[in-house]
């Protein structure tokens, strides 16, 4: 995983979850043989794709896709284009997808791909080439019952068109279910665009209950702008939480009176997707942001924004983390010491895959259901995932992280069990 560099430290948030993996595989006193199968994945395909550019030379790209695990079920989870892929990380976010899926309950396992390019530097041409080219060389390792990929960074319904269309051409059949996020003309899900950040409110909402957080008196602060943190903020206001601080790359912006959430994201929408300039808060920095008296934070950016360095200086009971990894290990105890509740990445941001297996659910009936019954099924699955997170933390006396890996832990490997090994 790419390690990042800040405070003169370097922080490798995969390995930050391993080290969570490692205190629920304790607490469960994972069986020595079923630990060895659950941190390695089942397998690893790597191909060369030579692609010719627009300007006649030929370009070999590096790809891959790795399948964690397939002891739920197929493996599920997105493809992303970057100069920073690697093995390593594509291993590493396999797992993390693994954990993700059990702990809502979905039949999938944990897989991920990744291809080394840089697409900010290529044309639609190359990209499309580039990406079907991806598709023919894993139409033998990907499938509806195999293994289901979909979008992650730099990588949309576009790319997802591509590869349903190279693979049905290969397969002689048109087969929409090989993968998620797709297009709605495709077979896409209505309600997927707001599924990650429906699931955040959802969880948010059932953690409030628990800490007798009444939303109606209730302030929250969202980090990150984009799709999961606009739509987590405008969810979470319509249950009368009043949002005081938003942010994103321009900068945090704070109202104690509380910001217009519609607003906001009309202003980002006509401004070209940032909030630079925004007069509906008063500008203040990223990390000022993160350190406001609040109920709730929801960081919602990017990875290892919540550190040892402001984890002291947090002043909200809840967190719930939209965004990946955003809280770094050594910051847990600390989180924990301050008696500052988390639900966890693996569980809140759960949403987005839950809607995805909808959607292959809905194009394997040849059905499409209305967003209304979207809704309603991912809102209960997030629940009632919670509800099992919430049981395990306190039968084994341990926070909500630690608590969800217990979960999902020990769904995979009581099923491996079941279905034995050679
Ligand atoms: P996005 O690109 O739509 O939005 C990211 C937002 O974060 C933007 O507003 C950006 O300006 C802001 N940002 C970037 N750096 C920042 C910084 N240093 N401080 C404050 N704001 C910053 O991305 P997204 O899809 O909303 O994803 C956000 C996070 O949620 C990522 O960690 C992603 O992996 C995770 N996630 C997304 C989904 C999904 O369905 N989109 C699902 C699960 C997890």
């Amino acid at each position: 995983m790419t390690s990042l560099q800040k405070n003169g430290e370097v922080y490798n948030p995969l390995e930050s979850m391993m080290s969570r993996f490692e205190e629920a595989a304790k607490i469960l006193k994972l069986d020595k043989s079923i630990y060895g199968v659950l941190i390695n994945p089942a397998r690893i395909v790597t191909v060369n794709l030579p692609i010719i550019m627009d300007d006649g030379s030929v370009h070999v790209f590096e790809g891959h896709r790795v399948q964690h695990s397939t002891t739920l079920g197929p493996s599920k989870g997105g493809i992303r284009y970057s100069m920073g892929v690697t093995l390593d990380e594509v291993k590493a976010l396999a797992a993390w997808m693994t954990w993700k899926c059990a702990v809502v309950g979905m039949p999938y396992g944990g897989g991920k791909g990744g291809i080394k390019c840089d697409p900010r530097n290529m044309s639609q041409g190359e990209l499309e080439r580039l990406t079907r080219a991806y598709a023919a060389a894993m139409a033998d390792v990907i499938g509806p019952d195999k293994d289901i990929p979909a979008p992650d960074m730099n990588t949309g319904p576009r790319e997802m068109a591509w590869i349903v269309d190279e693979y049905s051409k290969i397969k002689g059949a048109y087969t929409p279910a090989v993968i998620t996020g797709k297009p709605l003309t495709m077979g896409g899900s209505l309600g997927r665009v707001e599924a990650t950040g429906r699931g955040v409110m959802v969880t948010c909402r059932s953690a409030m209950a628990k800490l007798n957080i009444n939303p109606q008196h209730a302030t929250c602060v969202v980090q990150g702008f984009g799709n999961v943190g606009s739509i987590s903020a405008k969810l979470i206001n319509m249950m009368g939480t009043k949002i005081i601080g938003i942010s994103d790359m321009s900068g945090g912006y704070y109202n104690a009176v509380g910001i217009d959430i519609a607003e906001a994201i009309a202003y980002r929408d006509n401004n070209n997707g940032i909030l630079e300039g925004f007069k509906g808060g008063t500008l203040i920095s990223n990390e000022e942001l993160l350190e406001l008296e609040a109920d709730v934070l929801v960081p919602a950016a990017m990875e290892d924004q919540i550190t040892k360095h402001n984890a002291p200086n947090l002043r909200v009971k809840l967190i719930v983390e939209g965004a990946n990894g955003p809280t770094s290990s050594d910051a847990d105890e600390i989180l924990n010491k301050k008696g500052i509740h988390v639900v966890p990445d693996i569980l809140a941001n759960a949403g987005g895959v839950t809607v995805s297996y909808f959607e292959w659910v809905q194009n394997r009936l040849g059905y499409s259901w209305t967003e209304e019954r979207v809704n309603r099924r991912a809102d209960r699955v997030m629940k009632q995932a919670f509800n099992d997170v919430y049981e395990a933390a306190q039968k084994y006396k341990c926070n909500w992280r630690i608590a969800s890996y217990v979960v999902a832990i020990d769904k995979v490997a009581k099923t491996q069990k079941l279905r034995g090994v050679y």
